[in-house]
């Protein structure tokens, strides 16, 4: 399988909306789909199958988002399971999400202590446990116990980072 073909977007029809789920590693062979017709009120775009994304491809992704956002300019933009990949890219390249972008979930990945399994739990946005999660520093235990041993699981993202991006988030509310 060429990394092209490995690439999708699939859409959906929501409530008043579009679902976007976006698979793979998006790099300078990763093709777009042209947007559908219509006036949604809402895009959501799910990302936690994003698995790569090198330099090529996030400035293909910012063309691709900011060109949707164009394309449905009544319509409010959501960003769904941003796994840590995503969340790295949005620490260091301005401009990555759009504006008016709102972060609706994420994914935090965690890893068993004693048997080193891992494992990715999502959370909303709005969710005071992740803001409780967030704000106790990296030694956070998460709620549930590993699957594979009962041990307890730890988070492996630095949580200040994302932290800082719900306070981008917060921001560009603010903003708006
Ligand atoms: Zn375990």
């Amino acid at each position: 399988m060429s990394r092209a073909e490995d690439f999708k977007i699939e859409v959906s029809t929501i409530f008043e909306g579009l679902r976007l789920v976006m698979r793979g590693s998006i790099t300078e062979e990763s093709v777009f789909p042209p947007f559908p017709e219509g006036d949604p009120r809402r895009i959501v775009v799910e990302l936690s199958q994003v698995t790569r994304l090198n330099s090529w491809g996030v400035r293909l992704w910012m063309k691709w988002l900011w060109d949707l956002e164009k394309a449905y300019p009544s319509a409010t933009l959501q960003l769904e399971s941003c796994s840590p990949l995503l969340v790295q890219q949005l620490l260091v390249v301005r401009k990555f999400f759009p504006a008016n972008a709102r972060v609706r979930s994420v994914l935090l990945p965690y890893a068993c202590t004693s048997c080193s399994a891992e494992h990715q739990q999502t959370f909303e946005a709005a969710d005071p446990r992740l803001r409780r999660i967030l704000q106790g520093g990296s030694s956070t235990i998460l709620l549930r116990p590993c699957d594979e041993c009962g041990s307890a699981m730890e988070l492996e993202v630095n949580p200040k980072d994302y932290l800082k991006i719900f306070e981008k988030d917060s921001g560009t509310k603010a903003a708006a």
